[in-house]
Order: structure tokens, then sequence, then C-alpha cells
């Protein structure tokens, strides 16, 4: 007998598992009942391509049998078994399988969110049993092995006697305590029950002997015990039965049953296609970001089955990346089964069912924005930004499919509109779509640039996302109307008849000339703004890099340095103007450098960008003070 210690994040779960408050315990069955389908799966899938095995129906299944006297439960598969190297590769080490991760498991610390937000699989058993015992036999192999462990000890492995290929799971059930009742996972009606509510699809026949009863022969009113063995699981996928059939509640538990998550899922669809290419499909939209979503770890896909058996975990190809939060599965007659990943990239039906899928996504999004309002908006927190991405990593290709469902918040409903709404409240002489960009809302809302556009009665979108301008840049156009950041050196907006915009005289043109010499290439121009009404500065920019953008670009790893042409602007009704004339018209050079200085600054603050010298801006302060 050889005694092994687990790996040090095995231990850690484990004593998770073993102190687990975790209200839901008897998902454990449903962690065995899988990955024991899973290894009848391999043998099945081999018996498809190895024309050496042979694969009758009848000998897969799944039995559970509890014992009461003993408290043991205990959980048989006729599946592929495991090797000695693969029990220690796959029970001795957790979750190879990526359902957990530990850089996650060191920020939570009870067990209940570890739970409730991964698969734990095996290990979960650990919640309800003080001893498991694992008895398999490889296919292939000659030797069987029984693998045992009481728990953060360790595990013994040695070698048994098993005469058929599978593999039996034994568990010693905890004795109760106060607050918990492990006797009921010996109950048959309890079982069956659970069996029922999480692995009723589950392909292969999970059976148990149930005790039943019947008249007593000979003696009239008295009945008698039997035993007789029974499929406890309808093994009808989910996706093959009909809509009018199926409640949420089926659909819900499909989508915890497969891990698609452990959240709600805000949408699902079913689809039953007939037509050039026979599918069905079940596509879920989460209600929250998994974890990874926004990492390079994340890989999108759905499960792809070939006429009930699944030939693909995450086939990336059903998918295009701004639909990636997309969970679900499709099991078609029409794909081979020993399909390769390279050829699945050519197939000419999958490329059919990916259209399908997209096109279908859309307008269930479209519908859910339109129907169910607040449920958008919380799809929308999630998933907004990759829809954004979408946009601006396809070049505005997707335009039609994404541009009904973006959202921006608007200064006039103080929440997220669409581009439509936006659009539907243009007063007739509005002739752009206007946006201002910052870090945040109460940081847009204090923007000058912002005066004069909300002094029109014009709405303004904010963006605060960094994707959000890069993003808009792609689309160009709303039917028909440009986007126009409030930064923007030329705004689009008529100056009204009575208005003082300030006069701009000959001499004052050569002050700004002055000042911009001061800044030399700091920035492209000084001029007299038509935007400011109250604030004495800000900078406004041409061309196609704006601020905003310039920001988001340096801040990246391999920034090219990209700047934006800046201008700065001044208020000629601001007193601080008539301060710049009178140091000019003195011709007192120290002063108006000082001066041009400090307002440069000032507009880099607003602005949210660094100011080049803090030092000799705060110098420069104090001059002014003294
Ligand atoms: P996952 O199922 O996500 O891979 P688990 O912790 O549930 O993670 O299981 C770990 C691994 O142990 C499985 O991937 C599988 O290789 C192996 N395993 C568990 N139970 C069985 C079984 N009944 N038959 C064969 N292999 C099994
Ligand atoms: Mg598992």
């Amino acid at each position: 007998m050889e005694k092994k210690e687990f790996k040090a994040e095995s231990k850690r779960l484990l004593d998770l598992m073993i102190n687990s408050i975790y209200t839901h315990k008897e998902i454990f069955i449903r962690e065995l009942i899988s990955n024991a389908s899973d290894a009848i799966d391999k043998i099945y899938y081999k018996a498809l391509t190895d024309t050496t095995l042979k694969f009758n129906k009848e000998d897969y299944y799944i039995k559970i049998t509890p014992d009461k006297e003993n408290r043991i439960l205990k959980i048989f598969d006729t599946g592929i078994g495991m090797t000695k190297e693969e029990l220690e590769e796959n029970i001795g080490v957790i979750a190879k399988s990526g359902s957990f991760d530990f850089k996650k498991m060191n920020q939570l610390k009870d067990g209940y969110d570890i739970i409730g937000q991964f698969g734990v699989g095996f290990y979960s058993a650990f919640m309800v049993a003080d001893t498991i015992t694992v008895i398999t036999k490889a296919l292939g192999s000659d030797d069987s092995y029984k693998w045992e462990s009481k728990g953060a000890d360790g595990y013994t492995i040695e070698k048994c006697d098993k005469d058929s290929i599978g593999t039996e799971i034994i568990l010693k059930l905890k004795e109760n305590t106060d607050d918990e009742n492990y006797d009921e996972y010996l109950e048959e009606y309890k079982l069956k029950e659970i069996v029922k509510k999480y692995s009723d699809f589950v392909r292969y026949p999970i059976k148990m002997d149930l005790t039943k009863h019947k008249p007593k022969e000979d003696s009239e009113g008295e009945y008698e015990e039997y035993i007789e063995e029974e499929t406890v699981n309808s093994m009808i996928p989910i996706w093959r039965k009909n809509k009018n059939e199926l409640t949420k509640e089926d659909y819900e538990n499909f989508y915890k049953e497969k891990h698609y998550g452990f959240d709600k899922p805000v949408k699902y669809v079913h689809i039953k296609a007939e037509g050039m290419v026979r599918y069905n499909s079940i596509l879920y939209i989460p209600e929250n970001i998994p974890f990874d979503y926004y990492t390079k770890e994340y890989e999108k896909g759905l499960e792809l089955y070939s006429n009930g058996v699944l030939i693909m975990d995450k086939c990336s190809e059903l998918l295009p990346d701004y639909f990636s939060f997309v969970k679900g599965m499709v099991d078609s007659e029409d794909l081979s089964l020993n399909i390769s990943r390279e050829m699945l990239q050519h197939d000419r039906q999958l490329k059919l069912i990916a259209k399908n899928i997209k096109n279908k996504m859309k307008s269930e999004l479209l519908g859910l924005l339109k129907n169910e309002r607040e449920k958008y908006e919380k799809f929308y927190e999630s998933f907004g930004r990759q829809l954004k991405y979408g946009v601006y990593s396809d070049f505005g290709n997707n335009k039609d499919v994404l541009q009904d469902l973006l959202m921006f918040y608007s200064s006039k409903e103080k929440k997220l509109v669409t581009l439509d709404e936006y659009i539907s409240r243009m007063p007739e002489e509005q002739k752009y779509i206007y946006y201002a960009t910052g870090d945040s809302i109460d940081r847009i809302e204090k923007l000058p640039q912002t005066e004069v556009v909300l002094d029109r009665g014009y709405e303004i979108l904010y963006f605060t996302d960094d994707v959000d301008e890069f993003a808009i840049k792609m689309l160009m156009k709303y039917k028909d109307k440009e986007f126009k950041s409030v930064s923007s050196g030329d705004l689009g907006i008529e100056s009204k008849e009575n208005e003082d915009v300030g006069s701009v005289e000959e001499e004052d043109n050569k002050l700004f000339e002055n000042m911009k010499t001061i800044l030399s290439d700091k920035v492209k121009d000084v001029k007299a703004s038509k935007r400011l009404k109250n604030h004495p500065v800000c900078l406004a920019n041409e061309g196609d890099v704006s601020i905003e953008m310039e920001k988001v670009l340096s801040a990246m790893p391999n920034n090219q340095n990209v700047k934006a042409d800046k201008i700065l602007e001044i208020n000629v009704n601001h007193d601080i103007f008539k301060s710049l004339k009178d140091a000019y018209e003195k011709d007192d050079k120290d002063k108006l450098d000082l001066y041009t200085n400090l307002l440069y600054n000032q507009a880099l603050l607003i602005e949210g960008l660094p100011i080049d010298d803090p030092v000799e801006f705060t110098n420069n302060m104090c001059k002014v003070m003294i």
C-alpha cells in the first residue's frame, strides 16, 4: 500500500469542503454523476472509432446504492475507469479541469463563495463523507486499484480486485449533527429527487434499487415489500424536448448542471432549426461576468454535439468575439463525429449554424432591450464593454449587428440611453451627436467644454469607458448623424444673433500669437473660445486623436507616443483676459509668461492630464499669491 499527501492547493480546497457551511451540499451527487457520465462518454467515443470495441448501450449505466445500516453511499459506473497514474493525476490533484481557480480561491474565505462560483467536482463529496474510497479498473488494463482518503491527511493507493471496467465511488457518510442531516442521502426518495433535479438529462441510465409494495398473496389488505431496479432519470436531453414541455426551471437547472455559470441566466433561447441545416441549440446570456471574462484566460465557445455525442467542449467558431459571453450548446445531426478542429473551421454547416446563432442573439438582445429594459441594462453593465470592443476591433464591420445594442450615459436622462433614443430627441437644428469623455460622470459634468452645448439644450453622451471613443470613431455616424466631441475645434454650433461672444480685435490676436510662442510646441494654437461661458480656460482639439485617446494610448504598454493636437482656448469675457491684456500692453514679458503657463497647466488639470512640471507650477502659483 502506498501512502501519499495531497498537493498544497488540494489540501486547502479539501479543508474548505470538509468544513463547508454550504447549504446545497446535495450537489455532490450531481458532481459524481457528471464524472461517471463523462467516463461513459469517453468509452462510448472510443468505441466509435475503435472497431475492436463494441458499445452496447445496455452495458453502460450508473447505479446509486444506499446502505443505511452502514451509512454508506455507492456510486457505480461502467465508464472508462482510471489507471493508477490517472488516479493520482486526476484525483490527487484538484481540478486540472479549470473549473477552479487558485488565485480566486485565495481571495475568498468561506466555502460558500467557492462552491457557489465554481464547479468543484470530485472533492465536493467531502462535504458529506468522512472517508471516500474509489475502486476502479481502466479500459485496457489488467490491474484494478483502490484509492482511499479520509481527507486532509492524504490518500492511499493499493491494488485490488475488480472484475469489470469502470469505477465505484464509496462514501462513508458523516455523522449527523444538530444542524446537518446526512442520513437523508441514504433515503431512496431523497436520492431520486436529487437525481431528477440535477441529472435528469444525463444520457445514460441512472439506476437505483427501489423499495416497492404489492398486495400480499392470500391475505386481504396486507402488502409486502419487494425491490425493483429502476432508471430514475428521463435521459432525453433537454434540447430534444419540445419547448412547451419545458419550464424556466428546467432551463435554469440545465444551465447549472452544465456549469455554464452559477448565476441565473438573464435570458435563455431554445432553437430548433429545420431548414438548410438541422440543429438544436440552447443558448444563455449570463447575468454576471465570469471572473476571468476580461482576461486572456477566458475561452469563448459553445458545446458542440453531433447527434447527442459531445465532440467539443468549447467550439469557438460558433460565436463571434463580441458575443463571447454567450453560453450553451449546439447539437446537429449534420456534423460528422470525427471532425477535427481544423476541418471545423471550414465546415459549411458549422458556418451556417454560427450565422444563425449570431442573428438570433442579436434579435434576442434587441427584444430584451425593447421589452425588458431593466434586464438589458443589467446585461449591458456586465457585457456592454464587449459589444463596444466588437465595434472597434472589427473596424465597424459589425455596425449593423451592434450599433443598436449600444448604450451610453446621457446628460439629459441621467441614465443609459441608446443612440436611437438620442437621435429621436434631437432638436431640428442640431447637426451632431455630441459626446464628452472623462474618467467618471462627475468629472465630465464639470468639464467647461460642455457648457455651450448644454446651454443650447443639446443632450451629451458621457463616455467613461476607455473603449467608447475608439468604438464611436469606427462607427463614424449613426443614422447619418456624425459624432462630435464637445472638445473638438469646431462644434458646429452657430452663435445666436444677440449673443456676445466677445469681440476679438487685431491686437488680441497678437496677444494669442505671443502666448503660442511662449507655449511653443505644447499647443497647436491659442484662441478666443466660443464655447466657454463661466470658465476662464479649456483645451480643445483638432484632428483624429482626441485628448482622451491620447491618455488611453499613452497608458498602453508599447505606446507610440501619439499626441492630440491641442488648442488652448481663452474665455475673452472672463476677467483673466483683462489681466492677460494688461500684461501684454505693458509689455511685461515675465508676467505674460507666468500667466500663460499657469493657464495652460490649469487646462491640463481640467482634462485630467498630468502637468509637465508640478514643482514649477506650484512655485508659479505662489508667485501670484505673494
Ligand atoms: P472535472 O470533472 O471537472 O474534470 P472532477 O474533480 O469532478 O473535475 O474530476 C477530476 C477528474 O477525475 C476527472 O476529470 C476524471 O479524469 C477523473 N474522474 C473522476 N471521477 C471519475 C469516474 N467515475 N471515472 C473515471 N474518471 C473519473
Ligand atoms: Mg466533474
